[in-house]
């Protein structure tokens, strides 16, 4: 199916204009279905407008063409099977966007026009690029959050979007015009910090995982997760920009920007009212340069009319408000041709294919390798080696290809099959486990996995072994100097072999075997990473390490003691367990402790306040006075910790109104309760001031 744009030229012929809708609306439903449903785009969005552009162009030529199920008629995605549905009161509608000027200053003309002599201002906004939802209060609580969905009907992911610390669960008693509002829905952007998704996706890739390819499919991926515990690790912020109330006549946008932030939503401080279409072009300059300094990302912005009254007047078209449109930023992508797919075995045994791309400067560097994340990622682009395609940098650990350009492909470019075989050495057979995506080499003596997993260990935010990069554990796992990661710790009795060897002269070798001793203080919780169990990244070892406090507790703990840690999944609980039964691992263990490396975290002395040090609180139901979250970040500035779930170890549950299946669990454990006020009296006799 060719990927192109529609020329006038062509349209005369009605029969092709009909062909051609048809085609793109295909297309345009197979990208949206990869895009809203799987969070996993198979084009830019650029293409993805122009494309859309080029349907919506050919139906305003031929109206009678225009279908109800067309993609210009509706929105995105649509609602999962697995949460329930919930309808919006309002549709949830898309934005009409836009890349260039001309069609701003067009958008203003038609607003002109529409109002007459009218005044008129803009309320310019930052367009987040995150995921929309809708939250819904009820006497001033926070009762539902759904996902867009498809505009008319979400997803209820209340559950999901409790575990973000900036959703006020209570608002503050807040009146506008005499009456207490405590009734209305507010909509915003679910979005991830750019720092936040690097840190996971540094995690998904030690741990041999699948990266997301940018912080609003991770955001989007989070969303619908099934577990709200998973949801918790995966830090998720918030903003707010639209409110809706019966019980009260709102009077501008700005005017509800400013009530979200008095209500306590998190809103955007960067708004800015425009009262003429020059000042919009000044914020749009202004933030195409700024937006770099933001901690997250943005697409473009958001031109809304400020007027509800003059908003309402204009009305919406099929898909989007008359009154508003987003201009969109170009994302920093370049486009190059890929010259081959060569594999990459990780510690793991997870074998990637990589593109080889003829080197291209993108975003301040030159490229010339990028991910292709696995197997069925190149299957669903159908890349074939020859084609032309799309990299895009956007603050990823690694560039990586998002699309492909079909028209450029030649003619006898031949499909990519993942090979039968690994790349290493052994040859062994690659297996994909039943409902992964990932294929894996399955000879666990391969040497790229053991090179992967020993430089992993030396690696700088593990044991920090300066000496040991990747070209000289290629070397000594190649000679078989090093076969474990024990091994390392037994290089000082083979000085002599090392001296043998080409380029090896006596500093060297010192120096290398003094980086191997010092790396012997790295504390407890750099050795737990360095290990490089699955699931488990940097800060889940650092959480384990200062809950758990030493290897032999994690091993000792049950599937549930794990898992009552708040960020601790069952996947990770399942990893430990493993790597904790696995005979060969205990041996390396073995062999390092005997060497001198820290098995326990050696605990700073704490020069804060921390009467609560050693106690587990859980809070079960709302509370009054405080949303949980912030409760739970007082008891841990007390040096206490916030719990999700009721074990036998939890010192006090915390029993809020309409409290949940926690309350039995603790009476049934025995474990003791306290009432709201109980808990505040306890803050209060620690100093905290409420
Ligand atoms: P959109 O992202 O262009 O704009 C509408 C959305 O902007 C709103 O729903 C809201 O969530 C968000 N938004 C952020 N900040 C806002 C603010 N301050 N005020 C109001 N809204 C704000 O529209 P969409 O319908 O979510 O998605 C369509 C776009 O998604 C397409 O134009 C395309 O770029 C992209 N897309 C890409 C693919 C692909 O395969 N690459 C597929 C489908 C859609």
């Amino acid at each position: 199916m060719q990927e192109r744009l529609f020329t006038p030229d062509d349209t005369s012929d009605k029969h092709r204009a009909r062909a051609r809708i048809e085609e793109l609306r295909q297309l345009i439903r197979k990208y949206d279905y990869a895009y809203y449903v799987e969070a996993r785009p198979l084009v830019s969005d650029r293409d993805y407008d122009r494309l859309f552009a080029e349907l919506v162009e050919l139906e305003r030529r031929y109206p009678d063409l225009v279908t109800p199920d067309s993609p210009t008629q509706r929105v995105g995605g649509q609602p999962l099977e697995e949460f329930a549905h919930v309808e919006h009161r309002r549709p949830m509608l898309s934005l009409a966007n836009t890349y260039t000027r001309e069609e701003v200053v067009e958008f203003d003309r038609r607003i002109r026009q529409a109002l007459g002599d009218e005044p008129y201002r803009y309320c310019c906004e930052l367009k987040f690029d995150g995921v929309a939802i809708s939250l819904r209060y009820s006497q001033g609580r926070f009762a539902v959050g759904a996902t867009r969905g498809d505009g008319f009907v979400g997803d209820d992911i209340t559950q999901n979007l409790r575990t973000i610390r900036a959703l006020p669960l209570v608002v503050r008693p807040i009146r506008v015009g005499g009456v207490l509002l405590t009734d209305f829905e507010v909509r915003g952007e679910a979005y991830m910090l750019r720092a936040d998704f690097e840190r996971l996706n540094r995690e998904r890739l030690a741990a041999g995982e699948k990266p997301f390819a940018n912080p609003r499919n991770l955001t989007a991926g989070t969303l619908k997760l099934l577990d709200p515990r998973e949801v918790a690790r995966r830090p998720l912020q918030l903003v707010c920009y639209y409110l809706d109330s019966e019980q009260v006549q709102l009077e501008s946008q700005s005017a509800n920007l400013r009530l979200l932030a008095e209500l306590g939503f998190p809103t955007s401080p960067h708004w800015r009212l425009c009262p003429t279409i020059d000042d919009v072009f000044d914020y749009i300059a202004e933030w195409e340069n700024r937006r770099r300094t933001l901690p997250f990302d943005i697409d473009g912005i958001v031109v809304k009319l400020d007027s509800i009254e003059q908003q309402q007047r204009l009305g919406t078209v099929a898909r989007s408000p008359r009154w508003a449109i987003a201009y969109k930023y170009e994302a920093e992508q370049a486009r190059t041709v890929l010259k081959a797919i060569t594999l990459q075995v990780g510690r793991t045994g997870v074998v990637t294919p990589v593109a080889e791309l003829e080197p291209v400067f993108l975003a301040g560097s030159t490229v010339s390798r990028a991910t292709l994340h696995n197997a069925s990622f190149v299957e669903q682009l159908d890349l074939r080696i020859g084609d032309t395609v799309y990299v895009e940098k956007g603050g990823e650990v690694i560039p990586k290809v998002v699309g492909v350009d079909l028209s450029a492909r030649p003619a006898d470019a031949e499909p990519w099959r993942m090979p039968e075989r690994c790349p290493c050495p052994h040859k062994s057979k690659l297996h994909r486990p039943e409902g992964e995506v990932n294929y894996y080499c399955e000879s666990p003596a391969c040497p790229w996995q053991i090179r992967r997993r020993i430089e992993h260990f030396a690696s700088r935010r593990a044991m920090d072994i300066e000496g040991l990069g990747e070209k000289v554990v290629a070397e000594l796992v190649e000679v078989g100097l090093l076969e474990t990661v024990a091994d390392i710790y037994d290089l000082h009795t083979k000085r002599q072999q090392l001296l043998g060897r080409a380029g090896w002269g006596e500093k060297r070798v010192q120096n290398l075997l003094d980086a191997i001793e010092a790396s012997k203080q790295q504390p407890f919780h750099r050795v737990l990473y360095a290990l490089g169990i699955r699931h488990v990244g940097e800060e889940t070892a650092k959480l384990l390490a200062e809950h758990f406090g030493s290897l032999d507790a994690i091993c000792r703990a049950s599937l549930d003691e794990l898992q009552a840690i708040h960020e601790i999944g069952p996947r990770i609980a399942e990893s430990l367990r493993t790597f904790c039964d696995d005979p060969e691992e205990r041996e390396i263990i073995r062999r390092l402790r005997k060497a001198g490396l820290q098995f326990e975290e050696r605990r700073a002395p704490r020069h804060k306040h921390t009467p609560l040090a050693g106690q587990t609180f859980v809070f079960t139901g709302e509370l009054d006075s405080m949303p949980r979250s912030r409760a739970q970040e007082l008891v841990e500035s007390l040096g206490g910790r916030a719990s999700s779930s009721v074990s036998k170890s939890t010192t006090f549950v915390v029993v809020g109104r309409d409290p949940g299946s926690k309350l039995a669990k603790a009476q049934k454990l025995g474990v003791p309760t306290m009432t709201e006020s109980e808990f505040l009296a306890m803050l209060r006799h620690h100093g905290v001031s409420l």
